[in-house]
């Protein structure tokens, strides 16, 4: 599975719809402070799920839509879309017959989130069970921030087997025996 594309409208400091195709095997965002490379890690970020409690800077909906500038009125939504090529089919369940996968998530300034994949509107865990296994979930290894570094480092053993676990796509399973034991 590869992130072909990330869209971003209204997130952040992204006011006009902005795609970011991703083509070659490694890129590199480069520009002056401020200018928003970070914005795009949220982006991602926030799509796969993230919000309260999490890494993710701003976490409010007032924070996350763009909230104007001196030339720009404020924004009453933002999206953020990722295009994924499946055509490996590495994503499994209802989804993974599908060669190219977009998901998306949606805010309005009331905070209220709604979540697309392949323009149909599934619930958060959708999205959330689509990545487990692939190591790209929200909460896997795939973003490496400075603050999780400092956290690997000082991680106790437990700690240090969720990540693996995630890493070796053992996480899918022992979600699913947690949902049928639950039953
Ligand atoms: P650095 O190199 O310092 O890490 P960066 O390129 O990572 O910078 P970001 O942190 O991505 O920069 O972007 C910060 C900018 O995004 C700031 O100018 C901030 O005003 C703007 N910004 C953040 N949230 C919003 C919002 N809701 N509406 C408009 N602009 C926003
Ligand atoms: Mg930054």
């Amino acid at each position: 599975m590869r992130l072909r594309q990330i869209k971003i409208a209204g997130f952040k400091s992204f006011a006009d719809p902005t795609v970011i195709d991703i083509r070659a095997p490694y890129i590199v965002i480069v520009g002056p402070n401020g200018c928003g490379k970070s914005n795009i890690i949220d982006a991602v970020r926030w799509v796969l799920g993230e919000g309260r409690g999490s890494e993710l800077r701003g976490k409010a909906a007032a924070e996350l839509i763009f909230a104007g500038s001196a030339a720009r009125k404020p924004l009453g939504r933002a999206s953020v879309e990722l295009v994924l090529d499946n055509s490996d089919h590495a994503v499994k369940g209802p989804w993974g017959q599908y060669e190219e996968l977009s998901i998306r998530r949606v805010v309005t300034g009331e905070g209220v989130s709604a979540y697309y994949i392949n323009h149909q509107q599934v619930r958060k865990r959708d999205v959330q069970e689509i990545f487990l296994g692939t190591g790209l979930g929200s909460r896997s290894y795939a973003i490496v921030s400075q603050a999780m570094i400092a956290r690997f480092t000082s991680a106790k053993p437990e700690e240090l087997r969720v990540y693996l676990e995630e890493a070796a796509g053992v996480s899918l399973y022992k979600e699913r025996r947690r949902e049928t034991e639950s039953h």
